[in-house]
């Protein structure tokens, strides 16, 4: 068995039960990876609160910690293939959105956050109170636990853990135990970049470890990315344990509008990107589309074309747009909705099955005739499955605001048109983290993300997520006699 737990610096084998991870374009078995049990979690959760206030760490100069995390990037990026090729077999995504989203993403969160480090300031406040100096300082909140997906497994959790030490706090990572390799590896290279041991400890294991983490009372803050559902689960853990602070970045269902005057050729080339990326597998992908109607069988027509001309296929081949579900169980998740889809009398454009090849390659789908109640409109579907509508009147705003906010979540939207108002009257009425005109739906380090409603709390990326991982203390000096 491998041994896969980082906990105080040293790899040690798991207590718990060995979880395969399989490439899901192959359905070959990668690894086995060794499992946390509730001892493991309580010696990473111990291991990170003693290296909290250790003076290699608590004690490091900010312009010292900063260049960690600077080494940090440019071990990402000396190790950028390796890791590309690593991600791609593990979770399937192409090879050219491993190198420029996940690699990419992971190198330049850890250099932004680097440079945060020398930057943490606080304020000076005129407090109504004589002869006192009040101001506020930043402290890291404590240990907190990274629990991430399986969709982007090294870019999710260089988002969290960037900023995590960026802010000096000590960290257990839990992976997605469908996708824990490349987060092995960068654990690897943070002790190559000399942070010190017991900074960033990590734990394998399925759902059980982590509710061990969000239920555990010495954890002082966890950071989660996934399903609303889990989101849920976590949130009363938390309650019931310590009250420890959460950020959720969780599901989506984002809404396109595409307006008569729309460019539809650029909106069909956006949309495609927006809505396939990663098979679909992307918390913002693009995927109820409101079209106004006199534009709607020339989008349709050209969406369903553009969706069965992408190549699909492994990940690791240079020319394929599509990879592969990431698991068969996902895959059966995809293959379950589509069914719904029709049988609640969605008319299917394009696609709707598995592909016939070996891998959990689903083919790229479309569904027009979609009214508001469907299932397929309604529910997070996670892969290339796409539900058309149509409203009548551009002038109608306000209703299809309402139609466009009918959901539970609201992390990500979308508006297609040349005009101007009309971007902005949509952009200011639909309640989600992230509205894009006219583009596809991009991070960005410097941006902030996170979702309105059921799509979560708080805001990573940017100065936001500093907030998530730290505290403001509020100082009283009184030097009155
Ligand atoms: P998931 O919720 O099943 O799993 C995510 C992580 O939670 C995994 O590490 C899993 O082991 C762990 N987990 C499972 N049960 C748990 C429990 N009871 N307590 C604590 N941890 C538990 O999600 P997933 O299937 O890996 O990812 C897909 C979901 O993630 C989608 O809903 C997607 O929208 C969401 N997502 C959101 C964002 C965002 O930024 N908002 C980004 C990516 C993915």
């Amino acid at each position: 068995m491998v041994t896969r737990l980082f906990i105080d610096g040293a790899w040690t084998e798991g207590r718990g039960a060995a979880i395969d991870t399989i490439d899901p374009a192959t359905e070959v078995v990668l690894e086995s990876v060794g499992g946390a049990d509730r001892s493991d979690v309580d010696d990473a959760v111990a291991a990170a609160r003693q290296a909290l206030g250790r003076a290699d760490w608590a004690g490091l100069l900010p312009v010292d910690r900063a260049a960690l995390l600077f080494r940090l990037a440019d071990l990402i990026e000396a190790h950028a293939d390796e890791l590309a090729e690593l991600e791609t077999r593990d979770q399937g995504q192409p090879i050219g959105i491993s190198r420029q989203v996940s690699v990419k993403g992971a190198a330049d969160h850890f250099r932004y956050y680097a440079g945060w480090v020398t930057k943490l300031q606080g304020t000076t406040n005129p407090v109504s109170f004589p002869d006192t100096l009040h101001y506020t300082r930043r402290e890291p909140v404590g240990v907190t636990a990274l629990i991430t997906p399986w969709n982007f497994p090294l870019m999710i959790l260089s988002w969290k853990l960037a900023p995590a030490l960026a802010t000096g706090n000590t960290v257990v990572i839990k992976p997605s135990e469908v996708t824990p390799l490349t987060s092995i590896r960068l654990v690897e290279l943070t002790r190559e970049a000399g942070i010190p041991d017991g900074v960033v400890n990590l734990v394998t294991g399925g759902a059980e470890v982590g509710a061990l983490l969000s239920s555990h009372m010495d954890v002082d803050h966890l950071s989660y990315t996934g399903s609303t559902h889990v989101g849920k689960l976590i949130t009363h853990a938390s309650a019931d344990s310590n009250l420890k602070r959460l950020t959720l970045e969780l599901g989506g269902k984002a809404p396109s509008v595409i307006a008569a005057d729309a460019d539809v050729d650029a909106a069909v080339r956006g949309n495609l990107m927006g809505s396939t990326l990663n098979s679909g597998q992307v918390c913002a992908a693009y995927t109820r589309f409101y079209v106004d109607r006199k534009r709607e069988q020339e989008f349709v027509d050209k969406l369903a074309g553009g969706l069965a001309g992408l190549p699909l296929g492994p990940g690791l081949d240079e020319a394929s747009v599509l990879g592969p579900l990431v698991s068969s169980k996902h895959l059966g998740h995809v293959e379950r909705l589509v069914e719904v889809g029709r049988s609640e009398g969605a008319e299917l454009v394009t696609g709707g099955h598995r592909a016939d090849r070996v891998g959990y390659f689903f083919e790229p789908t479309l569904f027009a005739g979609v009214t508001d109640e469907m299932t397929i409109m309604r529910e997070e579907i996670f892969g290339p499955v796409l539900a058309v509508t149509a409203y009548d009147d551009i002038d109608e705003l306000d209703s299809l605001i309402a139609r466009a906010n009918d959901t539970e979540y609201g992390l990500a939207a979308t508006v297609w048109t040349n005009d101007i108002a009309t971007s902005q009257r949509l952009a200011d009425g639909i309640k989600a983290g992230a509205v894009f005109v006219n583009m596809p739906p991009i991070p960005d380090m410097t941006a902030p993300w996170g979702g309105y409603k059921a799509s979560g709390w708080g805001r990573e990326m940017g100065p936001w997520a500093l907030d998530c991982y730290t505290e403001t203390k509020s100082v009283w000096l009184h030097y009155g006699r």
